[in-house]
């Protein structure tokens, strides 16, 4: 390999959970810059193997380093900075692909980019899931899709499925839930529908956070009203990146916040379905 900095350690890791830190942080700031410009170099925290809730069927799953959200509950702040992920060369991301192309076919399954959140690098996103549409594999992308608009139309088209994460409807809950505004999210979805793009709607639930029967209703008829929402995941919060916030030394707010009752998880599964979306 010419750049001895560059990740050669294996690409596959046990699960997301597993905390990793400080991987390039030794890169120099000119490749990192490239990296990001052209997408030659990705930033991954792991790739694993069969997920069965990142898509249809079973999935490769790619999880990238960085973030520019802050959620209250993330359970991977390890993938909130860019260098704590591998610097993995485009080319052998591919390869790697490459090696479950078959398998993932055979199964009905497809290629995952997640993260952290992708579109922090961009152009690699876009080779990475151009390259797996061109083996034939089904691609998702997993985003909170306030960086959409640095895809093109084109690109656009090598995704079967965005994995679009709305973290709140109300503005002010959402700021307040992940530091950032969620206009961006909306407008993301909102052209994926003009483009005919499929979404998977994925929804945190978080008790007395994201909860809000008004709220959830609004976004219900919001993504009722788009066209293009397939299912909707309700995804009960836990408790199980904590470790990881103690780890890193950063506040932990939620640690008095409980799981959400069946009951509650069933009203708002309700609550999606009356608006005619299918809601698990
Ligand atoms: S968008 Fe995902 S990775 Fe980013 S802070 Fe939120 S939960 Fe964590």
């Amino acid at each position: 390999m010419s750049n001895p900095k560059l990740t050669e350690a294996p690409l596959e890791g046990t699960s997301p959970y597993e905390l990793r830190v400080d991987l390039s942080k030794d890169l120099p700031e000119s490749l990192v810059k490239k990296a990001l410009e052209v997408g030659d170099i990705g930033f991954i925290h792991s790739f694993t193997t069969g997920s069965a809730v990142d898509g249809p069927g079973i999935r490769l799953v790619a999880w990238t380093a960085g973030c520019q959200f802050r959620c209250l509950y993330c359970h991977n702040p390890d993938t909130w900075n860019m260098m704590n992920g591998m610097a993995v060369p485009i080319d052998r991301a591919i390869a790697e692909l490459s090696r479950y192309a078959h398998g993932l076919k055979v199964m009905s399954g497809g290629f995952t980019l997640s993260g952290g959140e992708p579109l922090m690098q961009d152009r690699f996103a876009a080779r990475l899931l151009t390259a797996a549409k061109s083996m034939g594999i089904h691609t998702a992308l997993d985003t909170n899709g306030f960086l959409g608009e640095r895809l093109s139309d084109h690109e656009l088209e090598q995704i079967d499925v965005v994995l679009l994460d709305i973290k709140a409807w109300d503005p002010e809950s959402h700021k307040h839930l992940v530091g950032k505004d969620v206009r961006p999210t909306l407008n993301f979805a909102r052209r994926l529908a003009e483009r005919g793009r499929t979404i998977w709607l994925r929804y945190v639930l978080v008790p007395g956070l994201s909860d809000h029967e008004s709220d959830i209703d609004q976004l219900a008829a919001f993504a009722a009203g788009l066209g293009n929402v397939q299912r909707v995941d309700v995804l009960p919060f836990h408790q199980m990146g904590r470790h990881k916030w103690e780890k890193l030394g950063i506040n932990y707010t939620l640690d008095k916040v409980s799981p959400p009752a069946a009951e509650l998880v069933d009203r708002v599964c309700r609550q999606f379905r009356a608006a005619g979306l299918k809601a698990h």
